[in-house]
């Protein structure tokens, strides 16, 4: 979450992004080894991690079940939203922008599915500051990990095409 485009109460009291249906595990946030040692240290044994299929040095988060019959990142406080703070995976600081393959290339994206996102669609000046800001991070992210990566979605907004 980028504050400086969503609130902590945007995000406390929407949460959409780290809660999953059991059909999105695809989605569920991966740790690099270093990230997921230092979250174990700090969590003990509130957060564990299960080694993820599709990249060596990458963690899956192990989900919680809840009354809401959905599943829950347990690193996020229900009334506080991400307890990471600064610290996040790089995906999920980068939400609600994302990258993904069309055609065999990388796009950089805005996601549909951040409620509050329409405040961000009429802005170009914050869609200048993602492509800026956001889009590097995420690009190293997916030449390191490529197996990450996920088909575009065609109804997320398409703000840059890399090389
Ligand atoms: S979907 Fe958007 S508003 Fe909701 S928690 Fe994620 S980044 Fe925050
Ligand atoms: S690490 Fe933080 S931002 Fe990512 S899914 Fe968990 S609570 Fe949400």
């Amino acid at each position: 979450m980028l504050k400086n485009i969503l609130s902590y109460n945007d995000c406390a009291q929407c949460k959409y992004c780290c809660v999953f249906t059991a059909d999105e595990m695809r989605y569920v946030p991966k740790f690099p080894t270093l990230l997921k040692e230092r979250v174990c240290k700090d969590w003990g044994g509130a957060a564990a991690f299960v080694p993820c299929q599709c990249e060596e040095d990458l963690w899956d988060i192990v989900l919680q079940p809840q009354a809401d019959g959905l599943l829950h990142c347990p690193l996020c406080h229900p009334s506080k939203g991400c307890g990471l703070g600064a610290d996040k995976p790089v995906e999920c600081a980068a939400w609600p922008f994302s990258i993904a393959l069309k055609n065999k290339k990388m796009v950089f994206c805005l996601e549909h599915s951040c409620p509050p996102v329409n405040r961000i669609k009429d802005k170009p000046q914050v869609q200048q500051f993602a492509v800026e800001q956001v889009a590097a991070p995420l690009h190293e992210w997916a030449l390191r990990y490529p197996h990450i990566l996920r088909n575009y979605d065609a109804q997320n907004k398409i703000l840059l095409t890399y090389d």
